[in-house]
């Protein structure tokens, strides 16, 4: 059975990690930092398919909620993951594209339904209703969010107990290639891992973890910024997207809190503190939706960025003229790991095609 190396231990390598190992492969993971140490450690992570475009990108991502479900048969109990659902008011001026999107869901089959403000308040008994005012109310009840890291370090436990090595701490700096096809993997200490196959599974970080010996995959990375609450009195169970804030649980009653326009305020060289403004005002608009939290400062700011190939897609699979070379760059990571991890075992094991990632190979930048 074939030697991998999986490079990046988030929640992409250690989801194809885990479904290698489990196929027979014999597996090693070399990440730079800690699992779940780079963007996964700092997501929204909202499993959904709610605005993802064209169809075939929906499907995917329809395909990854559906796998994070699947799980709890495999493992007994996922708690990682939380199913709950999500619910969405927009102000007026969104309202028309709001009806729309819910319209263009059903007809893909995805749940998606209008509720009105006694069934919100059941749902979430802390929103203020005057926050939501006359606004119609969506409903996405197979919605969800991650704990990215606990997923990560599940998928890599798993990994591991099938046999597969973890190398912490250890940065792959480049391929090994003879002849167009990869050996292995040389890492900044000055180490030559042998392998069959290596998958680059580092996100953002993706091309310089081969230092040009692979083609670089065109990136478009954006800026993201989270704010976190200390714990705070109000039973939110769900994710909550509104006109003045995106919330949700993030465990021992904190909430993770994303403003959209926030994240042109920021840089990725900004040092965060949570007594920065624009924390501030997050914080501010999320308390003029649940007043019973007030008064309130941030517990943490975070600034980090998406990694996004240049045409928004993911990019899954070989690229030209390099055998023995896999990768796996996506946003959305947080929703498709676990349908991405078993597509990409699939392929690299079974020397079988999935037809689900036919439109996302990385060969589409270099033809
Ligand atoms: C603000 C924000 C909000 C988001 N919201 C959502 C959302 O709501 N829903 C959703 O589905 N997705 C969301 N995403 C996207 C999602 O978080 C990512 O797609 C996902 O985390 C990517 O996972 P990954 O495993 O590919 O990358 P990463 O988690 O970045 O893992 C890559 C790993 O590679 C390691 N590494 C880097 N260089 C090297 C090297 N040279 N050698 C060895 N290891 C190396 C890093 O340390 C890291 O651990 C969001 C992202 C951001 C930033």
């Amino acid at each position: 059975m074939a030697d991998i190396i999986v490079i990046g231990a988030g929640v992409l390598g250690t989801s194809v990690a885990y479904r290698l190992a489990l196929a027979g492969a014999k597996v090693t993971v070399v990440e730079a930092t800690r699992v779940g140490g780079g963007t996964s450690g700092i997501s929204f992570a909202w499993t959904n398919s709610s605005n993802k475009a064209p169809r075939a990108y929906h499907d995917l991502n329809v395909s990854g909620m559906k796998a994070h479900a699947a799980l709890k048969e495999e493992f007994g109990a996922t708690p990682w993951w939380h199913g709950s659902g999500r619910v969405e008011w927009r102000a007026p001026a969104g309202q028309d594209d709001q009806r729309a999107k819910l319209r263009r869901l059903r007809e893909w089959g995805y749940a998606a339904e209008w509720i009105d403000a006694r069934q919100l308040l059941e749902l979430e008994p802390d929103i203020d209703p005057a926050a939501v005012g006359d606004a119609p109310i969506a409903w996405y009840p197979d919605d969800g969010w991650l704990d990215p890291v606990v997923y990560a370090h599940a998928m890599m436990t798993a990994a591991r107990r099938l046999g597969a090595r973890l190398r912490t701490q250890t940065k792959a700096s480049g391929l090994v290639v003879e002849g167009g096809t990869v050996k292995g993997l040389r890492t900044e200490a000055g180490e030559v891992l042998g392998a069959d196959v290596v998958v680059n599974c580092t996100g953002r970080w993706s091309n310089d973890t081969i230092g040009g010996t692979a083609p670089n995959l065109p990136l478009a990375p954006t800026v993201g910024f989270l704010v976190f609450t200390p714990p705070v009195p109000a039973s939110i169970q769900r994710v909550v997207a509104t006109p003045l804030c995106d919330f949700r649980p993030d465990g021992a009653g904190r909430l993770m809190v994303h403003w959209g326009p926030a994240d042109a305020m920021v840089t990725p060289e900004i040092t965060e503190q949570p007594g920065m403004a624009q924390a501030a005002d997050i914080v501010d608009r999320l308390t003029r939706i649940l007043p019973g939290i007030a008064p309130l400062k941030p517990e943490a700011a975070r600034v980090t960025q998406r990694p996004i190939p240049k045409d928004g897609l993911s990019a899954i699979g070989p690229v030209p003229h390099l055998t023995g070379y896999y990768v796996m760059v996506t946003h959305s990571g947080a929703t498709l790991a676990p349908a991405l991890g078993a597509m990409a075992a699939d392929e690299i094991v079974r020397g079988r095609e999935r037809p689900e990632l036919e439109s996302f190979r990385p060969a589409r930048f270099f033809a």
